[in-house]
């Protein structure tokens, strides 16, 4: 554990004329209704009476995760899993009653649950909602992911969810109305997602503090059913309506450091940032303001203790970081809800084919799966798709897959078991064995170029490449012969015509000479998941 980077600053006197309040609530005043979260609230019933006096000190620590999409540990049980987040948030409650989980955006979505049912419905983030619930989450703002399944479904989990949630720049969207995102929790109590928020906390001395949050959220999935305000002008009006009835001001953000920092900038009196989006840990210092954001699938936690002087009118922000790995225990009750869960996605996969636990890369490098990369470049990942769909198809002259297959948007740890593979590509799908012109041929490599940065972005062999010099792709030494026939391995999803800028590619082009019946391909065609595992186990076999 490091604590680094201190910080004091002065407060507007303003800022304490409402903490002289008598009577201590625990009421959420933007919603206007009585928000009953015992989770959140452990504070408020620890202490009812004391006897010693105020000493005017307080202190708070959020331990902050974000962009989680795995409840169970990765890496061979090494890292992440949300039974080691609650032991986390255990530790600091011990420390302080006044520790709370938060959850800066992205946890419905993307996961490979997401494709799987239960109880005739798809789960579609519940597995992610119970575990932060045993887990004992108490804040969450949206992620840009969490719009990513239907209205119902986020309904569903809104209403499961035991932790509060805010969301100062989103609202929901129903025709041309809208309002805040409501949620009926399991005792029936109807309430608002509020903008803004208000904890009142007290410690055992009886110091009170209020502490205000806003939570902003990168306006990107855009859905008929979601409406967003521009995040940094609204976090400005929310912070001005707060910072004077508040001894502290939290901003859990999800959205661009960029835009984070910017915010830092223009707000220099928010006492943190906690964010998320960005999967690779960031840390950063804009004025006084820190910026946080944690590796992603929990693999590490952010630390942040805010010590809140009211007599000297002063906020020292101490953040801190734990590493999430086999030195935190498993907390037995989430370990209990997760592993119901793993157990359901289990039987799932192997009713395809899969045997989830199982290890197909013991040692070697970590694989390349963020999407920053694997859709602008081919990566050792892409590189053994690739190999695998042309172990599949051996036939093939070139082999292409779409990089918005992978989903991972992570580096995958050794050992990387059957599981890995299925998160890598959630969706699945088959391989399908094409004959066509090679000006086909072009004109859907031309397209992949044309969608760098975005999921349409294709990898391909790695003996076909683009001469911009003489202006055409060259396979095997050869430039690709515009009449020629050529024999195409691609994922069934770029068949459909569903790929950007790839909607010619279709049954049907009169490019298009042979096309296979996927119904009598070889069973290491029907998923490309299937084949990777085939293909590192005939490697694999070939070393021994
Ligand atoms: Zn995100």
């Amino acid at each position: 554990m490091l604590f680094v980077h201190l910080w004091t600053m002065s407060w507007k006197q303003s800022q304490f004329q409402k903490s002289k309040l008598k009577k201590f609530v625990c009421m959420n005043k933007f919603a206007g209704l009585l928000v009953v979260l015992s989770v959140a609230f452990s504070s408020c019933s620890t202490y009812k009476k004391t006897t010693s006096t105020d000493n005017g000190k307080i202190d708070v620590t959020y331990v902050q995760v974000n962009d989680v999409y795995e409840i169970a540990p990765l890496s061979g049980g090494k890292e992440g899993g949300m039974a080691r987040v609650a032991t986390i948030k255990q530790k600091y409650l011990r420390q302080n009653p006044n520790s709370f989980l938060i959850m800066a955006g992205d946890f419905l979505s993307p996961s490979v649950y997401n494709s799987l049912r239960y109880e005739g419905k798809a789960i579609r983030g519940k597995q992610m909602v119970e575990s932060m619930n045993a887990a004992g989450m108490n804040f969450a703002v949206f992620g840009n992911h969490e719009f990513d399944i239907k209205e119902s479904e986020l309904q569903e989990r809104l209403n499961e969810s035991r932790f509060q949630y805010i969301s100062s720049n989103t609202f929901h969207k129903s025709g041309n109305q809208e309002s805040h995102f409501q949620l009926t929790s399991p005792d029936g109590k109807r309430s608002e997602i509020p903008e803004t928020y208000i904890q009142t906390i007290r410690d055992a001395d009886g110091t009170v503090a209020r502490i205000g949050y806003i939570g902003l959220t990168i306006p990107f999935t855009k859905v008929d059913y979601v409406a967003y305000t521009d995040p940094l002008a609204t976090a400005k009006k929310l912070y001005a309506q707060l910072k004077d009835s508040v001894d502290a001001v939290v901003a859990i953000t999800h959205q661009l450091i960029a835009d984070d920092k910017i915010l830092a900038k223009e707000l220099p009196g928010l006492a943190v940032i906690l964010g998320g989006h960005e999967h690779d840990q960031r840390f950063e210092k804009v004025g006084k303001v820190y910026i946080t954001k944690a590796l992603a699938n929990a693999k590490s936690a952010y630390i942040v203790k805010l010590a809140i002087n009211k007599k000297k009118h002063k906020l020292k922000v101490t953040p801190g970081l734990e590493q999430i790995n086999e030195s935190v225990a498993i907390d037995p009750t989430t370990n209990a809800v997760v592993e119901k869960w793993v157990g359901i996605a289990e039987k799932s996969y192997a009713s395809s084919g899969f045997d989830a636990k199982k290890i197909v890369l013991q040692a070697g490098e970590p694989l390349e799966g963020r999407e920053i990369e694997t859709r602008r470049r081919p990566t050792n990942l892409t590189r053994l798709i690739i190999s695998a769909v042309q172990f599949a198809s051996p036939g093939a002259d070139v082999a292409i897959v779409n990089s918005g297959s992978i989903r991972v948007d992570d580096v995958l740890q050794m050992p990387v078991s059957q599981y890995d593979i299925i998160r890598t590509l959630p969706f699945g799908g088959g391989i399908r064995e094409i004959e066509m012109k090679g000006s086909l041929l072009q004109k859907i490599l031309d397209a992949g170029e044309k969608n760098k940065g975005i999921g349409g972005y294709l990898l391909y062999n790695e003996n076909l490449h683009y001469d911009s010099t003489a202006n055409n792709w060259i396979l095997s030494n050869q430039p690709i012969n515009l009449q020629k026939t050529y024999k195409v391995a691609l994922t069934d999803f770029l068949l459909t015509g569903g790929e950007s800028k790839l909607d010619f590619l279709k049954p049907g082009n009169p490019d298009i000479i042979k096309i296979d019946d996927p119904e009598k391909r070889s069973p290491v065609l029907a998923d490309i998941r299937l084949a990777i595992i085939k293909y590192i186990e005939s490697r694999n076999g070939a070393l021994r």
